[in-house]
């Protein structure tokens, strides 16, 4: 018995939401009375494997080779399951994140286990029954699942849990799983970036803009408040629409949905199909000029003022906050 937690890596580096789920995976381990170990695919450095002992794994399955050098979804899948039946893992734990979603299902499939994506809460477990809280309808609403089956699944949402550090070691065990050729039936031969900028799935602060910035020449001053903050730029769908900006920078129901740890939504409306997918963001500030603006119902914070005096005089107090700390 045991809790197997998948440790996904960014060309060879954890990512928050990495320590996010090993930590969620801990807590359950305990609440379980086991042991928790990690799964790692791909080329990651010792000293960071050994790191997630810190975190809570007892042991980290450090799996290498060739051919999953790369993401190739079928075979990482083969991989993983094969980790969990080895160590008789009862639950596996991902992120929901782009490949998180793609590899619960399949694993669960091969595990023959109960699954559950877009988890937020640890399971409550009592007398036989195992349930878990989940959003619904791009985040609109709350799910409570009961899982039956004797392995369990759960992809967990990134910004739900809270990192905690322990003060443990993890030894680290190399594996070499079986990969049959119809694992690998499509290979990555070439990954370019559409940009060098904080990813915006991963990002924990986000800058983003609407139709109220009037047009395309405007975002420099969007793009000097995300440099200020060390935050990725995204935007509204018609504004993705319009061709103002690059359609990876669409965020919604529609687009990419993100959960940073702050969200600054500057001209945007806040239409139910935008807040889909940056409802679950930590802390929501909005700045809009109409004070009736949707968005302000759901915003931590709000600014009603013209965001062409406003946002130069954020990125301004910011500057000087920063050249005084
Ligand atoms: P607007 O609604 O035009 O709002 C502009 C805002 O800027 C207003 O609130 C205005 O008060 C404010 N403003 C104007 N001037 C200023 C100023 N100088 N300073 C400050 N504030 C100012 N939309 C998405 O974003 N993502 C999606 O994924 C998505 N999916 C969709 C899917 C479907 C099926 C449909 C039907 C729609 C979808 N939409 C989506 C579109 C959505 O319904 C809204 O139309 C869109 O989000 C509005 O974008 P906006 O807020 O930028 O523009």
């Amino acid at each position: 018995m045991s809790v197997l937690v998948y440790v996904e890596n960014a060309e060879g580096n954890f990512k928050k939401s990495t320590y996010e789920v090993v930590s969620y995976a801990k807590a359950l381990a305990d609440l379980l009375n086991t042991d928790l170990i990690a799964i790692s695919i791909g080329e990651v450095a010792q000293d960071q494997l050994g790191k997630l002992g810190k975190y809570g794994a007892s042991k980290v399955i450090n799996v290498k080779s060739d051919i999953l050098k790369t993401f190739v979804i079928q075979a990482y899948a083969s991989a993983i399951s094969e980790a969990a039946k080895k160590e008789s893992a009862d639950v596996l734990i991902l992120a929901n994140s782009f490949s998180g979603k793609g590899l619960a299902p399949r694993v669960a499939v091969k595990l023959q286990a109960a699954l559950v994506d877009s988890a937020v809460e640890l399971p409550q477990i009592e007398n036989n029954s195992f349930t878990v809280k989940k959003t619904a309808f791009s985040g609109k609403a709350f799910a409570t699942v009961e899982l039956h089956s004797a392995i369990k699944v759960i992809a967990v949402n990134p910004n739900s849990f809270q990192v905690t550090e322990n003060s443990g070691t993890a030894n680290i065990e190399d594996f070499q799983p079986e990969i049959k050729d119809s694992d690998v039936r499509i290979t990555v031969t070439d990954v370019v970036r559409a940009t060098d900028k904080i990813a915006l799935p991963d990002a924990e602060l986000v800058v983003s803009a609407g139709r109220g910035l009037k047009g395309p020449e405007n975002w420099s001053m969007i793009e000097e408040l995300a440099d200020v903050l060390g935050a990725a730029t995204a935007c509204s769908k018609p504004v993705s629409d319009a061709g103002w900006r690059p359609h990876e920078e669409h965020v919604g129901q529609t687009g990419i949905a993100v959960s940073p740890n702050l969200y600054i939504a500057i001209g945007i409306s806040g239409a139910i199909q935008h807040l889909a997918g940056v409802s679950s963001s930590k802390t929501i500030v909005v700045i809009n000029k109409d004070p009736e603006a949707p968005f302000f119902k759901v915003a931590d914070y709000g600014i009603v003022g013209d965001a062409f005096e406003v946002v130069p005089k954020l990125t301004e107090a910011l500057k000087a906050y920063k050249s005084h700390s």
